[in-house]
């Protein structure tokens, strides 16, 4: 059961009843939008829904050693020569470890059989750190000749161990801009009837120039990622996560990250985390943590208010700030100004989105200290007022942060988290983009991928490009998601996908078998080595796109600059 399951079936009973008509009239009377939410909360605990839920779906399991011990043996079958399958055997451990009962020889089991993992990889610095962790953790004197060995052995290998990758360091390829010093001083924001709020660049564009560096304001990890990366920085970090002391579904890089999340979004989270990964999507997610992020700025609930009841503090976008007074609170102005089109929505679309805004706020208000923070009616309906905002800004706004594309991976695997990014949410859509966002991290980096000649827009990609998908396939899923019908040139011209893409005469071919096969293993060294060449091909051939010869060295650009930022995943390394 998911929230949308409870919507569908409230509105089913509605209709059943032939009160759909009645609820909806009064539902569309009510001016502010807390009203709506607590109005549909009402009808949802009238109808039994939240009992229904809570009785259904677990707050959040509990730590649980027999669960832990169920984990590691079923890590340890994968971990077995027979199955080999270690990255499977390593989410088993660190789940395993997640259900250890604090100070429990349990987690310190988890520990050590994770740092067999990392003897077997040859990665003998992780495998230190774990043999360290497990000895922390009061490793069971038993067992202690195992780790002693494996130590030893250890201390003797780890010089063999190749330093790990730092991200290249991509910087600004002009000055900095004025007021927004993370983006080039070229980028304006402009408007017109017909595209609206648009960026374009006051100078010529070449292929490779690097044209903006944005941390997001917020960004929260996806549920299948949560035993592989942190959920503060993101990092993956099979290696050394360590988990949280109450919950069993998140996970740190270090101790610090664990108290930056305990200070923050984890103490509202972590009470109600099980709810929250098993009824909402990652939309919803990244909503609730712009929200919390929002929250966290000020001491108090009022503060909070007063500062976003400022007319001076709304409808802003990132260049109405002056970002070099970078402080959180004028960074959340301009995300909190991203546009909701709520004039637009119908009036189903607005019930629909006050259940997901209902369930999420009764639940997180009722279970976690966040109730205390609110104090009474004016902070709730302050808080609900806010994550109806974000769950309005977040569809088409939130950018997912993805990895490199793996083959026989799925999508799934490429994207490990959300991020709410001021700047690049300002970036439109094209189906054949002359952008590209690489990330480093939650880093986001904008670099060019067509020529730009000044005076042109920047396009982003909002995950309908017209090289893997057709017209009407990206056509549906542009209107579904963002609301709107695309007339870029790919739409327009109806540019065929990548397999019947035209070979033409007059290019040559920048990339070979060689290319693709050192790409296709993450060499480093090449990927640095030859990003230049696509770069400069791709600006001196610009006139001729769409071509395969293009679109294939596109492809290489995007697989260098990804091997740069180090943006693979280790699965793939291995
Ligand atoms: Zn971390
Ligand atoms: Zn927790
Ligand atoms: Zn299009």
């Amino acid at each position: 059961m998911d929230v949308y399951d409870v919507s569908d079936d409230l509105i089913k009973k509605l209709n059943d009843w032939k009160l759909i008509g009645i609820i909806s009239g009064k539902f569309n009377e009510l001016k502010e939008n807390y009203s709506k939410v607590n109005f549909v909360e009402h009808a949802l605990i009238d109808f039994k829904y939240m009992e229904k839920i809570f009785l259904n779906v677990k707050l959040r399991e509990n730590k649980c050693n027999k669960r832990s011990v169920e984990f590691r043996m079923l890590g340890n079958e994968q971990f077995s020569l027979k199955n080999r399958k270690y990255f499977q055997a390593l989410e088993l451990y660190n789940k395993s470890i997640c259900y250890a009962e604090p100070n429990s020889e349990h987690l310190s089991i988890g520990y050590a059989n994770r740092s067999a993992v990392f003897f077997e990889w040859k990665r003998y610095r992780e495998c230190l750190a774990n043999i360290e962790l497990a000895r922390k953790a009061n490793y069971p004197e038993r067992l202690r000749h195992k780790l002693d060995k494996r130590e030893r052995d250890c201390q003797q290998l780890v010089q063999q161990q190749a330093p790990d990758i730092v991200p290249y360091d991509f910087k600004l390829s002009f000055e900095p801009h004025a007021q927004v010093p993370y983006i080039a001083n070229c980028l304006e924001l402009r408007e017109t009837a017909d595209e609206g709020r648009f960026i374009a660049t006051t100078r010529d564009l070449v292929v490779g120039d690097v044209i903006a560096a944005e941390q997001p304001f917020c960004s929260s990890l996806l549920p299948p990622m949560r035993y592989i990366r942190c959920a503060t920085c993101k990092q993956e970090r099979y290696l050394t996560l360590i988990p949280c002391d109450n919950c069993c579904s998140v996970m740190f890089c270090s101790e610090d990250c664990k108290q930056l999340a305990n200070d923050s979004f984890h103490k509202y989270e972590c009470p109600i985390i099980d709810l929250l990964h098993r009824m909402f999507n990652k939309i919803h997610g990244i909503a609730l943590r712009t929200t919390l992020s929002a929250l966290n700025l000020y001491d108090s609930i009022e503060e909070l208010m007063a500062y976003c009841e400022q007319p001076s503090n709304q409808q802003k976008c990132v260049f109405d700030l002056d970002f070099t007074q970078l402080t959180p609170q004028e960074h959340y102005r301009a995300i909190h100004g991203l546009v909701t089109n709520q004039h637009m929505r119908s009036v189903s679309d607005l019930f629909q989105r006050s259940v997901v805004c209902a369930v999420l706020k009764h639940f997180i208000i009722e279970y976690t200290p966040l109730k205390d923070f609110l104090g009474g009616e004016d902070g709730r309906n302050f808080f609900t007022d806010l994550l109806f905002r974000h769950l309005q800004t977040s569809p088409s706004n939130m950018h997912g942060i993805d990895l490199v594309e793996q083959v026989n991976e799925t999508k799934d695997d490429q994207t490990h988290s959300s991020g709410a990014y001021a700047f690049l949410s300002l970036l439109n859509h094209s189906c054949a983009p002359n952008t590209l966002r690489i990330y480093d991290g939650t880093k986001a980096y904008l670099f060019v991928l067509r020529p730009i000649k000044a005076g042109e827009a920047l396009y982003d990609n909002y995950g309908a490009h017209f090289a893997i998908f057709s017209k009407k396939e990206r056509q549906e899923r542009l209107s579904m998601q963002y609301r709107f019908n695309c007339s870029c040139e790919a739409c327009e011209l109806d540019h065929p996908k990548y397999k019947g893409m035209p070979h033409k005469a007059t290019v040559p071919m920048v990339n070979d078998d060689t290319d693709m096969k050192l790409l296709g293993a993450y060499n480093y060294d090449f990927a640095i080595g030859n990003y230049q060449k696509y770069c400069d091909f791709l600006t001196e051939y610009g006139a001729a796109y769409p071509c395969a010869q293009i679109s294939s060295a596109e492809e290489c650009l995007k697989m260098a600059l990804h091997i740069m930022a180090d943006a693979v995943p280790l699965k793939a390394k291995m």
